[in-house]
């Protein structure tokens, strides 16, 4: 009979590949405890309205502090929470958190911007998400046009259920974003299809606009196509006043970035919606 341990000794090429799903494994039931044990950490970067420089909402991004492997970047862990079923979880504790967040906002600035979350393809496969969405807004008292969800031109392209999901999002009245516009397959169809409320435009096209006029051109005509199509473009990645400036210039009225802020703390997003207000008298 073959004997399997010794083929296996034989394969040394396999060993990194073992020993990297070893990792994987380890990994997934860290991540289970790390909910319990309060090591997620969710951060909030606001969005603002260019012109006015006044913060009209904020994306929440998930940070996971671990004991054993410091800071892990959602890159890593979320496609890990997403293969296993950890994103449910890991996806209710981040609504949870951020309606927490901004009633704390409301209740210190009296200002209300919204909220942005990312919606991972699982967490629409998975049944149940509008539904807690739903009785969570209405429990924090958060109205749901301040609650955008945020998707992946690959979940429209992946989920078989993304249509009807976002239907019913779009009847229960929580605006959507498409992200990363550019970086996948940029069907202008998904435009035309999908009533959007907010498109954003990729970060790489953003950070090239300076030195690449190709750039520029793609740029502006995706910002004049989305607000004929009535979406609200926001740029991603803005790292230079001089992006900020020629954004505006094209007509892109909202961005986020490092140069406006990192993704910040409850409490440095207090101060930072604070320092950044709309007038209430509408002159800013
Ligand atoms: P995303 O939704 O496109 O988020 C924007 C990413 O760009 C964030 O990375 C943010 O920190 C980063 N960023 C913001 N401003 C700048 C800038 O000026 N320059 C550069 N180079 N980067 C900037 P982050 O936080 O590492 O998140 C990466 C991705 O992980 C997110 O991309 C999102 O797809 C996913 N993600 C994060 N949190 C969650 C979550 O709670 N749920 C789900 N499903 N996905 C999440
Ligand atoms: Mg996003
Ligand atoms: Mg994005
Ligand atoms: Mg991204």
């Amino acid at each position: 009979s073959p004997n399997f341990s010794i083929g296996l000794r034989e394969r040394t090429d396999l060993l990194p590949r073992i020993s990297q799903a070893v990792d994987l494994i380890r990994m997934e039931s860290e991540l289970q405890s790390a909910i319990r044990d309060g090591e997620l950490k969710l951060v909030y970067q606001p969005i603002l309205h260019l012109a006015s420089n006044t913060v009209v909402g904020f994306e929440a991004l998930t940070r996971w502090y671990s004991p054993s492997r410091g800071l892990v970047p959602p890159s890593i862990f979320m496609p890990l929470a997403e293969c296993t079923s950890l994103i449910i979880p890991v996806g209710e504790w981040v609504v949870k958190t951020a309606f927490e967040a901004m009633r704390q906002m409301e209740q210190v600035t009296g200002n209300t911007p919204f909220i942005s979350l990312n919606i991972a393809n699982r967490q629409i496969e998975e049944p149940g998400l509008t539904d807690y969405l739903v009785n969570q807004a209405q429990c924090y008292g958060i109205p749901r046009q301040r609650i955008k969800l945020e998707i992946l031109e690959r979940t429209l392209m992946d989920s078989q259920l993304a249509p009807r999901w976002m239907e019913e999002c779009r009847q229960l009245g929580f605006p959507l974003t498409l992200d990363d516009f550019g970086t996948g397959y940029s069907s202008l169809g998904y435009l035309n299809q999908y009533q959007f409320d907010t498109l954003k435009l990729d970060k790489s096209f953003v950070q090239e606009l300076e030195d690449n006029a190709s750039s520029r051109s793609i740029c502006k005509a995706i910002i004049d196509l989305s607000h004929a199509l009535g979406m609200t473009v926001v740029a991603e990645g803005i790292e230079q006043a001089t992006q900020g400036e020629l954004l505006a210039d094209m007509g892109c009225s909202y961005g986020q970035g490092y140069f406006y802020a990192k993704p910040l703390s409850l409490g440095q997003a207090i101060e930072f919606l604070q320092e950044h207000q709309p007038s209430p008298h509408g002159v800013s």
